[in-house]
């Protein structure tokens, strides 16, 4: 709709009140701030929600939301995740699937519970105990959920808001331990040890957020050889061929062949058992000059040698893969152990290439352990003192006098090469400000092994959207060690077992199981601490409480969420299990898609889902992740209520929020910032634009009382209906697919290109200029009504509030009382009529050849408005002239004109060519195309150039054709 062409008010005010024009309550802007709440409302007191779908007649479809973490404000991340959710339940609703939707929260873990401590000061935290502790964590989890709750409510989610799913409820908490129970129950829960970061100082374990790393700290470094005892033949024939014979293994093995290893802890000496290499480095036997073979990455050999003050001439140079199975000897207990494969975390980047490796001291060492079946040796106790395994150093604390001992032990034994102060980042006690170190601890863990089968067909059994999904979960769980699921924490659900106060037996059966769920279902996992062993027992052991002692542990908060398709899926009614779909980000599969797997299938052999589809992550437009450092966060409330400064941070509403979601390729990662927000508020008005001006139209339509038989319609309008059906037919299978930018392009093209710039800018003069009742001006009001109704369906998952505002909108009566009572768009087949694409195709390319040269005149300012040009057209093309005899053979003679649909005053095919003319395009295959002024006087209804205007003495100013409708208004 060009303005220049719109015959409005400023025309003739005198023949204003002849004209058809808009009417609507439908506003040009959208008011968000203010009308979004107010559909909202209308929704809350219409009953118009997700809980309307449970009458639907289709199958269950449940999509599973996966807890988002109880803390903090709302991002742009949730602004992907959830309203990508919401557009996919608001489809299925529409569709007749019977859609509920629970949220959920992720409510323990250790960020809360350290807010709840930061909030607290000494004195506080010292009287605390772990009941207060957790009431408060509780009280501020629902806090948080309360807050995000009122934020997704605001972007128009719609979900089961009264009954969300927590964590921290009581039937939640009971369906964990019932997971956990059946898992313990099929033998996939075991108890080991494992190394964790530990503060003697305070005798506990710590998280990763509970350290802190100051600057200056130094460890007593030391290089150290260890004494070969064995080497394998493969080895020995790889150093034949390069001239180094080694001795007989034995003795004098030991004295000419030693592996050099670094190390910042002595201290961890004592716990060595390996010694681990990385398989592709390269490594050399270097000559110390001293009679011995020192082994070494080659990389660092001149580093070292000059470091050590050692020759080092290299004599042979071996991958690491050949050291496997070389054996050394401790060089202080009495022990020999091998050297193994470990890992890429292996480097040349200091130390020597060869890694000391004590798995009860450090994260690699202990999975290198794993690995090689090495046992997890911990000779050290709570309080950081070396214990009988040490041998000797029975007794010595590690962060005092173990070191010093450790070396001078080493130096005796003409181990030692060097000692030097290393300064570098090391984790202290973030309470007591003390150094911490790795210590192996006996933690419960989920035998993945022993269902890791299983897992990988239930995986090969899903579908991953995308397809790169599946390579990389399979890759995970095929590769993933044993799942440790205890920590040492106060808030969370507790690991429900007891330990013999003197044997140290672990009580975990049927009976403990069923007992302390039952507790706990009625009443919440806090009877762990409330209550003593005495009641916590099953009855057949409550005789002998004394001997039993409660755990403390508590579960890792991954087996909470992982539990979530127990606790809600299977349990609750209107929601199916395995769901229909999983849908977070895509670092879910080391997460929560992981976690839900695995409890899932060792309980019941099956995936929780059947579908898992991924989103990446919001970026800055610059593609940066967003942080406060940077300047470059956008929040999701600013877009919809504006910012401080609202000319820069304008309100664009939720609806804009939610068209961004539709707009992205969320498979990958995704840009959003004011840019980005500016063009996506240009296509909303658009779109609104489109929308208010076909409600703007049918003010005075009744479809019951004025409608036109689709079949009785004029070719163009029997055309908008099919390419209108194409269109519903390609956003359904966007939907469909998921796909949902592609609805965001096809809408855009629908309402710019098919609507705006086409169909209505044609139908202007049948709208506003014939009489009311006209036939050519129902039969496009038949149109405008039959696409509103489904425009408004088609944009209501995305833009739901337009949709809405749409619909209480429409000026005529219909039936349902919501756009989302409607359902999904369908098409009557009345409406397909494929053979009108071909020769319309033609017609549209023809017009748009003839406006590219009206614009060329305008450019040159020698036409205003396209009404005052006279147009020629020659065909050139075979289909362009079928087309204009299809269309002068079957065309409405008041509707199907194609001087009306060029927008121009006269138009001639064929003939002599012009004389006179403005422009020309004679280059186009299509046609010839001439551009004259129009003949006759400007009709001041109208626009329309005609020759008669003047004959008429009530109307002197007016065409026939006006004059005509006047008599019939
Ligand atoms: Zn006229």
């Amino acid at each position: 709709m060009t303005e220049q062409t719109r015959p409005d008010a400023d025309a003739r005010p005198s023949y204003k009140d002849t004209l058809n024009l808009l009417e609507t309550g439908f506003g040009m802007r959208a008011n968000a701030i203010q009308r979004e709440p107010e559909l909202q409302a209308l929704w809350r007191e219409r009953g118009i929600d997700l809980e309307m779908g449970l009458s639907n007649p289709g199958p269950v479809f449940t999509l599973h939301d996966g807890p988002p973490y109880a803390n903090g404000a709302l991002h742009m991340g949730h602004a992907l995740n959830k309203v990508l959710k919401d557009i996919i339940n608001k489809h299925r609703l529409m569709q007749g699937r019977q859609v509920r939707f629970v949220p959920g929260w992720d409510c323990h873990g250790l960020p809360i519970e350290l807010k709840v401590l930061q909030a607290m000061d000494q004195e506080q935290r010292r009287a605390l105990t772990p009941l207060k502790l957790r009431k408060k964590a509780a009280a501020y989890a629902r806090k948080q959920v309360e807050g995000q709750m009122a934020g997704f409510k605001r972007w128009g989610i719609w979900a089961d808001w009264d009954h969300p799913y927590l964590t921290l409820q009581k039937e939640y908490e009971a369906a964990q331990i019932e997971v956990f129970g059946t898992m313990a129950l099929k033998g996939h829960i075991y108890r080991g040890l494992k190394p964790v970061h530990w503060s003697p100082s305070s005798r506990t374990a710590l998280a990763e957020a509970e350290l802190e790393y100051p600057d200056g700290h130094t460890s007593p470094s030391v290089y150290v050889a260890f004494p070969a005892v064995e080497a394998p033949q493969q080895l020995r024939a790889a150093l034949q061929d390069q001239g180094v014979d080694l001795p007989a293994d034995g003795d004098s093995l030991q004295s000419t062949l030693q592996v050099a290893i670094w190390t910042t802890t002595p201290w961890t000496l004592p716990a060595n058992l390996a010694v681990s290499v990385n398989d592709r480095l390269d490594y050399c036997l270097a000559d110390d000059g001293r009679g011995r073979l020192l082994i070494v990455a080659a990389d660092l050999r001149d580093t070292l040698s000059e470091k050590l003050g050692l020759p080092l001439a290299a004599k042979a140079v071996v991958k690491g893969a050949l050291l496997a199975g070389l054996a050394y000897r401790h060089p202080l207990l009495d022990r020999h152990s091998p050297v193994v494969i470990g890992g890429d975390y292996i480097t040349t980047e200091s130390g020597t290439g060869l890694v000391h490796t004590a798995p009860g001291h450090g994260v690699d060492d202990f999975n290198t352990g794993r690995k090689h079946d090495l046992p997890v040796l911990c000779p050290v106790d709570e309080a950081g003192t070396l214990t009988e395994e040490a041998g000797p150093f029975a007794g010595l604390n590690v962060l005092k006098d173990a070191n010093p001992a450790i070396i001078e032990a080493l130096e005796a034994a003409g181990a030692l090469l060097l000692q030097e102060s290393y300064g570098h980042r090391y984790p202290y006690d973030w309470r007591t400000k003390k150094p911490t170190i790795f210590r192996a601890t006996e933690q419960w863990f989920a035998s993945v092994e022993g269902f890791r089968n299983e897992a990988l067909a239930a995986i090969d059994a899903v579908e991953w959207l995308p397809a790169s999904g599946r390579n990389r979960i399979e890759a995970m769980v095929a590769e993933r060690g044993d799942w440790c699921i205890s920590r040492q924490r106060t808030w969370g659900v507790p690991i429900p077992v007891f330990y013999h106060r003197s044997s140290g037996e672990v009580l975990l059966n049927a009976d403990s199981i069923a007992h302390i769920q039952a507790l706990i279902a009625e009443h919440g996992a806090d009877v762990w601490w409330e209550k003593d062993e005495s009641e916590l027992l099953p009855p057949s052991h409550q005789g002998e409480a004394a001997q039993w002692r409660k755990g403390t542990d508590t579960m890792d908060v991954w087996f909470d969420s992982g539990s979530s398709w127990a606790a809600v899926a299977s349990q609750r009614d209107g929601l199916s299990y395995p769901a229909d779909l999983y849908l977070e980000g895509s670092d879910q599969h080391r997460g929560w898609f992981q976690s839900s797997l695995l409890t899932s299938v060792a309980v019941n052999g099956q995936a929780p889902y059947r579908t898992v589809l991924t989103h990446g992550f919001a970026l800055d437009e610059k593609g940066r992740k967003m942080s406060k450092s940077l300047g470059n966060v956008v929040d999701p409330m600013v877009i919809i209520e504006g910012g401080k400064n609202q000319k820069q941070e304008p309100p664009y509403g939720a609806d804009v929020l939610r068209l961004w979601v539709s707009s992205v390729d969320y498979s990958a990662d995704v840009p959003i910032g004011a840019g980005i927000l500016r063009q996506l508020a240009d296509v909303y008005r658009k779109v609104r634009n489109t929308a208010r001006y076909l409600l703007g139209n049918l003010h005075d339509f009744d479809p019951g009382r004025d409608a036109i038989p689709v079949e009785a319609l004029p070719l163009l309008d029997r055309w908008m209906l099919q390419r209108t059906a194409v269109v519903l037919d390609e956003i359904s299978e966007a939907f469909e697919r998921y796909e949902f930018f592609r609805f965001f392009q096809l809408l855009q093209n629908y309402c710019v290109a098919d609507l705006s710039n086409f169909y209505l800018d044609i139908a202007k003069d049948r709208l506003y200029v014939s009489a009311p009742n006209d036939r050519r001006r129902r039969s496009c009001q038949t149109v405008m009504a039959l696409i509103i109704e489904r425009l408004a369906g088609a944009i209501a998952p995305v833009l739901c509030h337009m949709a809405e505002d749409i619909w209480q909108n429409l000026p005529y009566a219909v039936a349902e009382d919501s756009v989302f009572r409607r359902g999904w768009p369908v098409v009557p087949d009345t409406w397909r009529n494929e053979s009108l694409n071909a020769p319309m195709q033609q017609l549209r390319d023809l017009r748009g050849a003839v406006n590219r040269v009206l614009e060329e005149c305008r450019g040159r300012q020698e036409l205003g408005a396209s009404l005052e040009a006279a147009v020629r057209v020659d065909a050139r093309s075979a289909s362009l002239q079928s087309a204009l005899t299809w269309l002068a053979d079957h065309g409405d003679p008041e509707v199907d004109g194609l001087r009306d649909w060029l927008l121009v005053s006269q138009l001639q095919l064929g003939g002599e060519p012009w004389a006179e003319l403005l422009a020309s395009d004679d280059a186009n295959p299509l046609a010839v195309i001439e551009v004259a002024r129009a003949r006759g006087e400007k009709c001041e209804r109208c626009w329309h150039y005609e020759s008669d205007i003047g004959q008429h003495a009530d109307h002197p100013s007016l065409c026939g054709r006006c004059v005509a409708v006047l008599k019939r208004r």
